[in-house]
């Protein structure tokens, strides 16, 4: 009788607890993913299919095949539990609470019918509910979750890839890959995704590896500049579990150890990768995160939901250079470095004062890293709704940001090109510049590049007046 390791956000052979266990097992392995993740949009289809074709090509080396299905997961795995005879299910813990719902029901399912049935912990570096206040409560603000987390949970040494694995040898219906329709068909608008990103287990490693070498000794210091190449780009791997946090935890301390890293570089990775774990407390303890404000006066938030608006920073049209070059970088690339996101985030809501959520569904559907806790929790950190929340009232000028974290334009003119003529002086305030400047550069505000959507100053008051309508009414 076989054993089924069930693949979810987990695609990777080393230091995966659940597939370990299934190799000690010493019966024939059935690799499973069924589709049915909830938070999947275009982007993340995208790198599911190549994700999943890298680790059933992994798979298929170990003699394993990997058997591929549609949701619902949990009438999938119980039938092909029952097809299989399977006497061991097993996989690594996810976190998102429809995951959690269905994973207990299929337990208590799988195990009425006699199967062994075994969870793990695989993509974090502590479970959300071991991390506790010292009065046993869930933590609400991220200073003291990192100072408890790097006090009390050193993560776990990775464990290496199962040696041998032993392939179930019976014939079992499995949908091929592209039927499972993961790409996307006409207009196929992955070109820039295929160009930035090598999805699966050996490029998380490689990116890792790059990571380390390159910018890895700067870190502090350059992280927030969008054209430093300073981070590591692995959140994408770490969203499909292609790379575990524990292995990324210890490598960095490791190297850090090891090589002439300045102080202080360590520990600004590790408590970004904490950013990470402190969402994921978040959305375990508030599975309304998502959807709710965490902070429930925010209900009551006059959004003005402008749909010419909220169209146009998805295109990257608002005339204001770093948020349409943070906006355009999203759409080419499938990603957006972070001090850019904040600032297009900040500007979707107070600016525009349109609803996060929406701003939050626009990202979910082109982030090759949507993940519903970072996600979720990130977007409401710039609403000011959030547990853990930047005040409401603090209001990026877009303007002072791009010359403050782009100071020679370097990644504006890349993903803004009309502009990149304009001297530094203007290429964040366009509309600031003489005729004479503009026509030098070959920019017509309103024709090859747009006039500013919304006037920083007066959306600024009007951001402050709509929150003052929560202050009153609380
Ligand atoms: P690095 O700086 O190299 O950091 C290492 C790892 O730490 C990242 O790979 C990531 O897993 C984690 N991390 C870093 N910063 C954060 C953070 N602020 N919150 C949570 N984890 C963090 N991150 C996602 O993974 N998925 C999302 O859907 C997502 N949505 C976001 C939405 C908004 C509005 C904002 C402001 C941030 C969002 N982030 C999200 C967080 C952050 O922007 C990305 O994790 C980061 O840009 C990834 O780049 P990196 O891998 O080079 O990061």
């Amino acid at each position: 009788r076989p054993t089924i390791i069930w693949f979810r956000n987990d695609l990777r052979l080393a230091d995966n607890p659940a597939l370990a266990r299934a190799a000690s097992s010493r019966r024939p392995l059935i690799a499973l993913h069924v589709l049915d993740d909830c938070y999947l949009g275009g982007a993340t289809r995208w790198w599911l299919h190549h994700s999943l074709a890298k680790l059933g090509e992994r798979l298929a080396g170990h003699g394993v095949p990997l058997i591929l299905r549609r949701g619902p997961a949990r009438e999938e795995v119980i039938s092909l539990a029952l097809e299989t005879r399977a006497a061991n299910v097993f996989w690594n813990r996810r976190y998102d609470p429809h995951g959690i719902a269905a994973d207990s029901d299929l337990k208590e399912k799988l195990r009425a019918a006699g199967l062994v049935v075994e969870s793990f912990n695989s993509n974090l570096i502590t479970e959300p509910w071991e991390v506790k206040t010292s009065s046993g409560g869930p933590f609400r603000v991220f200073t003291p979750f990192w100072k408890a987390l790097r006090a009390h949970y050193v993560p776990a040494k990775p464990i290496s890839e199962p040696s041998t694995l032993e392939g179930s040898t019976a014939s079992i219906p499995s949908l091929r890959l592209e039927d499972m329709d993961l790409l996307p068909r006409k207009p196929d608008w992955a070109n820039g995704l295929r160009g930035t990103w090598c999805p699966g287990e050996a490029g998380a490693r490689d990116r890792l590896q790059r990571f380390l070498a390159d910018g890895f000794a700067q870190y502090a210091d350059c992280r927030d500049f969008p054209a430093a190449g300073a981070t590591s780009m692995l959140s994408p791997h770490l969203r499909f579990g292609e790379i575990s946090p524990r292995r990324i935890w210890h490598a960095a301390s490791l190297a850090a150890a090891r090589r002439d890293i300045p102080e202080g570089n360590l520990d600004k990775f590790l408590s970004e990768l904490a950013w990470r774990e402190f969402s994921y407390h978040l959305l375990f303890h508030n599975p309304d995160l998502p959807r709710e404000n965490f902070q429930r006066k925010f209900d009551a938030f006059p959004w003005a939901n402008n749909e010419a608006a909220f169209r146009a920073w998805t295109k990257g049209r608002t005339g204001y250079p770093i948020v349409d070059a943070g906006m355009r970088e999203l759409w080419q690339t499938g990603t957006m470095h972070n001090r850019v996101r904040m600032i297009a985030a900040s500007f979707l809501i107070k600016h525009l004062l349109v609803d996060w959520r929406k701003g939050a569904e626009w990202f979910r559907d082109t982030l090759v890293d949507a993940d519903i806790a970072s996600n979720s929790a990130s977007w409401q950190w710039v609403a000011g709704s959030g547990a853990d929340a930047a005040p409401y009232f603090r209001i990026f000028n877009p303007v002072l940001q791009g010359e403050k974290f782009d100071p020679d334009g370097s990644y504006t003119r890349r993903f803004v090109p009309e502009l990149a003529g304009l001297p530094d002086r203007y290429l964040f305030r366009p509309f600031e510049a003489p005729e004479s400047v503009l026509a030098k550069a070959g920019v017509t505000l309103g024709k090859t590049y747009p006039s500013p959507i919304v006037d920083h100053g007066l959306a600024r008051d009007r951001a402050l007046q709509a929150f003052q309508t929560l202050s009153a009414a609380a």
